[in-house]
């Protein structure tokens, strides 16, 4: 790790000045931040720790119904929190299901979308031709080790997939990610914040190196709900593939119906076809088969990842029947 500056912002106008001030990183839980600074994809000359900014650390249902939950929230504070348990129970689901309960306890809410991809290319101690880590240099993965990548909206020149649960919760609600700036505040919606590598096989994500996240608002309740993560051990490991399902019903008729795959592409993965076709049917119907059968037909293997097709796609059966039941 090389020498760096660290600075402990009080306010979210000093901690952006200081960020725009050169090449720099926000320190959060540090348990994302401090890992690049120790393999060497990221080498900052300042951190700012961001972690005595007021406003960002509470939990409050808004005026229309939804939830504001601050940035610096840690997940398993979120995880347990009354309304969340209550409301949205994928959410805290997907984050119980996220890291070690000790990792979780430092982690926050706002830093967790930012985390960045597992490919061992990328976080190889060699140097290793890769598109995220060294733009142009190519994807090992693309013809190499590639079992736990991409089978949604990947190009040859990035096969990785975005490891997050909480994040593929958040895309299944349409919540948004809440950015503050010199420029103002914006709202970036969460199914739309990863970027695909169609778009730049090199980005992350859409949040400017300028910005603060400083809140995550989910707009209204959806009780039934659930998270299922696929996985090769039942704790402390990333998804093979994960599901998010949020549900509207009358009786076991589906009024409306959100779902989410995670670890599958480099963004959470809404299956919106299957989401229209599902309304009207009945839970357990051959239509709700065909409507998820249909979410489908654009997934592609690489050489050796076809059974996350398979996986995935009886997962997201399974998580149907789940959040059905929920509540
Ligand atoms: C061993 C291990 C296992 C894990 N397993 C899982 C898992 O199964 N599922 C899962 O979802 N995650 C997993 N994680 C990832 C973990 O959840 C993330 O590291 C964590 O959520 C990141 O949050 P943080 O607050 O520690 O971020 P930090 O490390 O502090 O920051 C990460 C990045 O976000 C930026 N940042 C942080 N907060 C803000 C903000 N408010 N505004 C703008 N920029 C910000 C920082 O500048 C940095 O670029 C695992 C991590 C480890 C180490
Ligand atoms: S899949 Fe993406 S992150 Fe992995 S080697 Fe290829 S370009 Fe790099």
């Amino acid at each position: 790790m090389e020498p760096f500056e660290y600075v402990r912002a009080t306010t979210s106008k000093e901690a952006l000045s200081v960020s725009a001030r050169g090449d720099s990183q926000f320190i959060a839980g540090g348990t994302e931040v401090l890992n690049w600074m120790r393999i060497g994809i990221e080498r900052p000359s300042k951190l700012i720790d961001i972690n005595r900014l007021e406003g960002m650390s509470s939990i409050e249902a808004t005026p229309s119904g939804g939830l504001r939950i601050g940035a610096l929230n840690r997940l398993n504070d979120v995880a347990q929190h009354e309304i969340v348990v209550r409301d949205y129970p994928v959410l805290s689901q997907s984050i119980l299901k996220a890291a070690s309960a000790q990792i979780r306890n430092l982690a926050t809410i706002g830093g967790n979308p930012l985390q960045r991809v597992r490919c061992p290319y990328y976080r190889a101690d060699e140097p290793t031709p890769c598109n995220k880590r060294n733009p142009g240099s190519g994807c090992s993965a693309v013809n190499g080790f590639n079992e736990k990548h991409a089978i949604f909206g990947w190009t040859t020149d990035c096969v990785a997939v975005q490891p997050s649960d909480p994040a593929v919760s958040l895309a299944a609600l349409d919540a948004a990610y809440v950015a503050q700036s010199p420029r103002g505040v914006r709202r970036i919606p969460a199914r739309d914040f990863h970027v695909l590598p169609s778009e730049n096989p090199s980005a992350h994500h859409r949040l400017h190196s300028d910005e603060l996240i400083v809140a995550v608002e989910l707009s209204r309740p959806w009780k039934q709900s659930a998270y299922l993560k696929i996985r090769e051990r039942e704790s402390y490991e990333y998804a093979t593939v994960s599901v998010a399902v949020a549900l509207d019903l009358d009786g076991d008729v589906v009024k409306q119906a959100r779902i989410a795959l995670g670890s599958v592409a480099m963004r959470p993965w809404r299956l919106l076809e299957t989401e229209q076709r599902m309304v009207g049917q009945r839970v357990g119907s051959q239509q709700i088969e065909a409507a998820v059968q249909s979410g489908f037909k654009d997934a592609r293997a690489l050489s050796s990842n076809g059974y996350k097709i398979v996986i995935a796609r009886n997962a997201v059966m399974r998580t149907i029947e789940q959040a059905a039941r929920a509540a």
